[in-house]
């Protein structure tokens, strides 16, 4: 069975250029990168150079990288390390109500240790308002953390408007910028962030290593102790092949980025354009919003996402849901309750996320296959509803 890969803001699949640069520190080159012979400082030469991709492809200094275990670590140091370096006893933290979850969660932990948490709405296509965050601000404000691509519609926040109001109060400035790194350009200096948190699974790198940006003049507390790696940031031996690999990746997605983005852009136009066609009463999320040109976001009333996941699981296509397995039940995504979708609604919503395999045979089978599995589970379904015939 032709199998076809629509999960792309879940995981990419491993570049082969980047299991290359992996294999000899897994291999022959297992010095640490803290040792001073030879094989210490071939890692510490893979663990640099690393370092300098991936500034390079955030328009960082290679200084002001900081390795780590991924996204959700790299979003933890940053929320829990500003808030506790920052001077007073009282403290206030400005989220949004779309963040990921590896955002949503420290900063709930930080409120029931007693900070005060603003989380703000966004409008109906998924968008913070700069102007709701200058309002927010509080003289205590010691942290804004905003997104810069969300993962479940590709919406693209106006992080450059919400960092020239986080510097004009001097406040500590981070986005999660897991779902923009290799999909969008991103220049850490035109943003204005101090903290700008990726990951290296998302963009075709190996999963478990991702990456801090922090500005220079930052001030931020440790997330752990126990060494002096990383600039005394952050303890632990380096994952070399690992960080090798991040490098790698982060140089191809910039070598890249351009037509990438054009070519999964026309593909995911294409894709929700057939689907919109095919499926009566189907709508597009966040359709008017800037988004990241591989996310498609997509709500077929009357079904639910899990059912559709498996079915299209059957026919070879993989691809997520717009909800979580919370407690057992299935949760509507706060994402798209976020956004004002009806629970329903937001049960009945497909994540179609496309990568640097997807091709357009992949759209025209997407095309096939996705309206008859929507159909044959409508006509399964008590509460559809046809559209009357005009
Ligand atoms: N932030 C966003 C927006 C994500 O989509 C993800 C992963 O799904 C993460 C953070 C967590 O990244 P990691 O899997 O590297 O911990």
């Amino acid at each position: 069975m032709k199998r076809i890969y629509f999960d792309h803001n879940a995981t990419t699949p491993l570049a082969p250029e980047v299991l290359a640069a992996m294999m000899p520190y897994l291999t022959e080159e297992y010095g640490n990168a803290s040792s001073i012979h030879a094989y210490g400082q071939n890692a510490r030469e893979a663990v640099e150079q690393a370092r300098s991709s991936v500034a390079a492809l955030l328009g960082a200094r290679a200084a002001e990288v900081m390795f780590t275990s991924g996204g959700t670590e790299s979003s933890n140091h940053a929320i829990f390390g500003a808030v506790a370096a920052a001077p007073g006893k009282s403290k206030h933290v400005i989220t949004s109500a779309i963040e990921h979850v590896a955002i949503l969660d420290p900063c709930r932990a930080l409120a029931k240790s007693g900070i005060d948490l603003t989380i703000l709405p966004v409008d109906c296509d998924g968008l913070v308002n700069p102007e709701d965050v200058r309002r927010a601000i509080l003289s205590e404000t010691v942290l804004i953390t905003i997104m810069l691509a969300n993962n479940e519609t590709g919406t693209i926040e106006p992080i450059e408007e919400i960092g020239k109001i986080a510097a004009e109060k001097g406040i500590v400035f981070h986005s999660d910028a897991v779902q923009a790194a290799g999909k969008i350009p991103i220049d850490v200096d035109k943003l204005g962030v101090n903290l700008l948190s990726i990951s290296a699974h998302k963009f075709n790198g190996p999963k478990g290593v991702g990456a801090l940006y922090v500005r220079k003049g930052t001030h931020l507390g440790p997330l752990m102790y126990g060494g002096h790696s990383e600039r005394d940031r952050r303890p632990g031996t380096e994952d070399v092949a690992a960080i090798a690999g991040m490098g790698k990746a982060a140089e191809l997605a910039l070598a890249h980025l351009k037509d990438e983005s054009e070519r999964t852009g026309g593909l995911r136009d294409r894709l929700e354009q057939g689907l919109l066609d095919r499926v009566p009463q189907s709508w597009v999320n966040s359709a008017r919003a800037p988004r990241a040109p591989n996310t498609s976001n997509m709500t077929f009333p009357f079904i639910e996402g899990e059912s559709m996941v498996i079915a299209l699981d059957l026919k070879g296509i993989a691809c997520s849901t717009g909800a979580a397995c919370s407690s057992g039940a299935l949760e509507p995504s706060h994402v798209l309750m976020a956004l004002g979708l009806a629970p329903e609604d937001a049960r009945a919503t497909l994540r179609l996320s496309l990568g640097r395999q997807t091709t357009e045979g992949e759209i025209d089978f997407a095309l096939e296959t996705i309206p008859q599995v929507i159909e044959r589970l409508r006509q399964l379904s008590p509460v559809y509803k046809k559209p009357a015939i005009a």
